[in-house]
């Protein structure tokens, strides 16, 4: 590495934006101020009663011209997350053909934010779904513009308007996205990026009161502090939080395409990803042979040249991060195999694949974030659900079988709110998304996403 900050915050308060890849320097940002975040919240509150007044058919309007537009844009939007983030180019184009996609299944929720009608005596009783009013929306660097949209779509959908903060280190995207709402046509001050420090601008969602709801996307550690500031003004708020996922092979299950895909579980975006199955379970009995295919498997990932189209892992985001990452793999004692990286600059880390000492050790029990991940083995079904279950986290997970029974069984079993069977997808907009125990609370996604950023206001009507 050649020495560069990653991303150092200078006095006067701006940043330096390096491109993970190479270290070099790509732009110099300014940080948002305390004055810039209060104005902009101000505007939104204005622009969102004006927004909420409009038909919902004219904000469905804006919602598909806001879609339209960034699918005009989804090869600039790729090309800035290559540069900023660090994501190889193929992933790229999928997140923001995502962001499009997300935007357009919201587009139909102007329309059907339905109350309901309920029987009581001397009169009708209805329900509204009222919008909350601002929406602060915080997410994280490592999926910077789909994080967002699972945010800012819904919200918006509802009748919100929405201030984003995005990642000090990778706000391009996120910048983008509110220009492209200005060119969709949306309201000024409707959906407003501001870029900028967490303890200065995500705080200030949390603790001015025109934000009703926060949503956050981040470490455990940083969403407990955003929900003890929430509890000061008994807001709203939804957190999507760290994971440590299993994926959990029997022996009855198809061990070759269990083997084949179990690095795709944990490697892809370099293992930043709150749903990675970094914990691998075997059943004992095969233990030996799913190492055998997971050998090759792994040795196979294609790391490298982001700009090529079958590139399917980049570098990690950050020097600071990279540091982090590495300290977990201090020398070889665990490590059964790695993978390749390019040797640098840029910060490069290869897949790897460790063999802990015990169920305890830190490689185990801790979200490192990188693509780094321990296999262990396991005896019976319970003995599996046992070992799943035995982490503060509960986001993610898979489960191989070809035995329906027990899929159902140890689906039911596992204490996590998203898992596939035979499968290692984690994530479809249509349905909900989020985490038991320390990954989170509430959902995003999903057709119930726009509704969570409403209020229920019940109207008794006599008829006396
Ligand atoms: P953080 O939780 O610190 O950051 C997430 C977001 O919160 C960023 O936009 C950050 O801003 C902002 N933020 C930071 N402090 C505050 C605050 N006091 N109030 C409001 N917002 C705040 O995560 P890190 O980036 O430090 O990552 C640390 C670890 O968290 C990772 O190594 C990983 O283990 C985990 N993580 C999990 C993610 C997930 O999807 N579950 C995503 C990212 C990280 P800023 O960038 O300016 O600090």
């Amino acid at each position: 590495m050649n020495g560069i900050p990653t991303s150092s915050i200078r006095e006067g308060g701006s940043i330096h934006l390096v491109n993970p890849a190479d270290e070099t320097v790509i732009r110099e940002l300014a940080h948002s101020t305390l004055a810039e975040v209060d104005d902009a919240i101000l505007h939104a509150v204005s622009a969102q009663k004006a927004w909420a007044a409009l038909p919902p058919a004219e904000r469905a309007a804006g919602l598909r011209r806001f879609a339209a537009a960034v699918a005009g844009a989804v090869e600039e939007l790729a090309l800035l997350e290559v540069m900023n983030s660090g994501h190889p180019i193929a992933q790229a184009r999928w997140e923001a053909g995502h962001v499009r996609d997300v935007l357009t299944y919201y587009s139909a929720a102007p329309e059907r934010m339905i109350g309901k009608t309920i029987p009581v005596d001397g009169g009708i009783d209805v329900t509204f779904l009222e919008p909350l009013g601002v929406v602060g929306v915080i997410v994280p660097w490592n999926f910077p513009m789909t994080i967002a949209a699972w945010g800012f779509a819904p919200a918006l959908a509802a009748g919100n308007a929405v201030v984003l903060k995005p990642a000090e280190w990778t706000p391009l995207t996120a910048i983008r996205l509110a220009e492209l709402a200005l060119e969709a046509g949306l309201p000024e001050g409707l959906f407003q990026t501001l870029p900028g420090r967490g303890d200065v601008v995500g705080e200030r969602f949390v603790t001015n009161e025109n934000v009703r709801k926060v949503v956050f996307t981040g470490s455990t550690a940083t969403g407990k502090k955003v929900m003890a500031g929430c509890a000061h003004q008994v807001k709203a708020v939804t957190l999507e939080l760290g994971g440590k996922s299993a994926n959990v092979v029997f022996a009855d299950s198809d061990l070759e395409k269990a083997a084949a895909t179990a690095p795709y579980a944990v490697f892809e975006n370099a293992g930043q990803d709150c749903c990675a199955r970094s914990r691998i379970l075997v059943e004992r009995s095969v233990f030996d042979r799913f190492m055998e295919l997971l050998e090759p498997a792994v040795k196979g990932v294609t790391v490298g040249d982001l700009y090529d189209e079958s590139t399917e892992m980049g570098p990690l985001v950050a020097k600071a991060h990279f540091d982090k990452v590495a300290s977990y793999v201090p020398d070889d004692s665990q490590v059964a195999f790695r993978g390749s990286a390019p040797a640098g600059p840029g910060f490069w880390f290869p897949p790897t694949v460790l063999l802990p000492g015990s169920r305890t050790d830190r490689v185990v029990t801790d979200e490192i974030f990188g693509p780094v991940v321990s296999v262990l083995p396991f005896d019976d079904e319970s003995d599996a659900i046992a070992l799943a279950n035995d982490s503060v986290y509960g986001l993610s997970g898979s489960i191989w079988t070809r035995d329906i029974g027990r899929a159902l069984r140890v689906s039911r079993g596992i204490e996590s709110g998203n898992l596939s069977v035979n499968s290692h997808s984690s994530v479809r907009y249509s349905t909900p998304f989020g985490g038991f125990k320390q990954s989170g609370l509430g959902r995003e996604l999903g057709p119930d996403a726009a509704s969570a950023f409403t209020e229920t206001k019940n109207v008794f009507i006599s008829t006396d």
